[in-house]
């Protein structure tokens, strides 16, 4: 099947928003085996519409549209449509009541122009949005397949996976029960994991199993996904691959859902095994206990982080030796394990963490370059500090070095005693 997609929205073409939809459903479609043809962006212009309509629906058998369904004024998609193919709106109950829930649920006064959203073309089937207010449409016109969805990019991931991709299958003589696992990695970056760890998957993937590497700042998601002819169907037929990757992975996996992040993972060990941890972070400001008191319920298992951005506070209220300080300077083993130890014992902690390292861009030498960080680690039992050289970017470079910490103790309370692949091929 040919695709193309259009993406609508004035914010698109300004830069203001990364068309985010267009490559997730561009990587979807094509791991099913379907062909991308063409992806328009265009603004929310009743003329630009028609014409990358007739543009896209001559070349393609399926062409997928996004944005502008909204009730504001400047959502013109669906009236558009309307002229196009020369139809009327028709109200759709169930979407009416469903919008009308969530009106009234968050208190907020239901009015007139917000009971068009469940306006739907006469000559569409109708693609229940059970994650917003913006419903789906299905239409097909002279053999060809116009998919209209929301522009937010969850409802319409959501749509995707429930309702088109189940649709599309069976249009392909495949079938329509959907199942997808999400597994989160940290600690390897993509060719790594690929390669030296879950290797070659070709035996557990095929038409119907696919997998789908998914990077992003904090690591790696991985998406299993499965088709089959009811769900429970696809499930058992995603499992050996799943299997596989729990096996071969599992010292990187933090996570079996989606939407989880390394923190809460963190956050949630610390807490069933009834311990805490505090951070004395220099390099990284603060997102070290920014990331884990982001996490709900973090006061059960986090009473302080301290930012010892300045000599003077590493040494006056950590107690770094000013020798250390003086001969190895602050981006130095000694003065990350002490920072870890001194905080712990100052909170009471049963884990200390630490940071220090050159952000960046300047203040970088030749023995110390940019994205030099040291991250110590204390507990009872370990106490230990890595090295690692990160990236250029100053706002990357804190990101990073709080990351690796949470892995750190991700791992100590896994009871993972090695340490992960990238820092391992850094020390030696
Ligand atoms: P709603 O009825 O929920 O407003 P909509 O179809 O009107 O849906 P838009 O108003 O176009 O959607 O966009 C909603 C949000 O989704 C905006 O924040 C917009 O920037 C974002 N968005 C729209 N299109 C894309 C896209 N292609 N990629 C990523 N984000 C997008
Ligand atoms: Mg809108």
């Amino acid at each position: 099947m040919v695709v193309s997609i259009i993406s609508i929205g004035q914010e698109l073409l300004l830069g203001d928003t990364i068309n985010t939809n267009a490559s997730w459903m561009g990587r979807l479609l094509s791991e099913h085996g379907m062909k991308m043809r063409k992806v328009l962006t265009i603004g929310d212009d009743a003329q630009m519409i028609n014409r990358a309509l007739d543009q896209t629906l001559k070349t393609s058998e399926l062409v997928l549209m996004t944005g502008g369904l909204g009730p504001t004024h400047d959502d013109i998609t669906k009236t558009t449509l309307a002229e196009y193919f020369g139809v009327e709106f028709v109200r759709h109950q169930p979407s009416f009541d469903h919008i009308k829930e969530i009106f009234e649920r968050r208190g907020m006064n239901f009015s007139v122009s917000n009971h068009s959203q469940s306006d739907v073309l006469s000559n569409a089937e109708v693609l229940f949005n059970k994650t917003g207010t913006a419903p789906g449409m299905w239409i097909e016109f002279k053999g060809r397949i116009l998919v209209v969805l929301p522009g937010v990019p969850r409802e319409m991931k959501y749509l995707m996976n429930h309702e088109v991709m189940p649709r599309l299958l069976v249009k392909n003589g495949h079938n329509a029960g959907y199942f997808s696992k999400y597994l989160q990695v940290v600690g390897i970056g993509e060719s790594n994991l690929s390669d030296l760890v879950i290797g070659d998957t070709s035996t557990f993937t095929g038409e119907n199993v696919s997998l789908a590497y998914l990077p992003h700042t904090h690591g790696i998601t991985l998406r299993i996904s499965s088709y089959a002819k009811d769900a429970k169907t696809a499930e058992k037929q995603a499992q050996p691959l799943i299997n596989h990757i729990s096996t071969t992975a599992r010292e990187y996996i933090f996570a079996d859902e989606a939407d989880i992040m390394l923190e809460t993972a963190v956050v949630r060990l610390l807490a069933s095994q009834g311990k805490k941890v505090a951070s004395a972070e220099s390099c990284s400001g603060g997102q070290l206990s920014h990331l884990i008191t982001n996490v709900s319920g973090s006061s059960d298992v986090f009473d302080c982080g301290i930012i010892s951005y300045a000599n003077d506070i590493k040494k006056n209220l950590l107690g770094v030796l000013e020798a250390d300080l003086i001969e190895h300077g602050a981006v130095s083993k000694p003065v990350a394990l002490q920072m870890a130890k001194a905080v712990a014992k100052l909170s009471g902690a049963d884990f200390g963490l630490s940071t220090t390292g050159i952000a960046g861009p300047t203040g970088g030498t030749a023995e110390k370059p940019v994205g030099t960080v040291w991250i110590g680690f204390w507990s009872e039992t370990e106490h230990f500090a890595v090295k690692t050289q990160l990236y250029t970017d100053r706002l990357i470079n804190k990101e990073r070095s709080a990351i690796i910490a949470l892995d750190l103790l991700r791992r100590s309370l896994s009871g993972i005693t090695t340490l992960p692949y990238d820092l391992q091929k850094q020390m030696k």
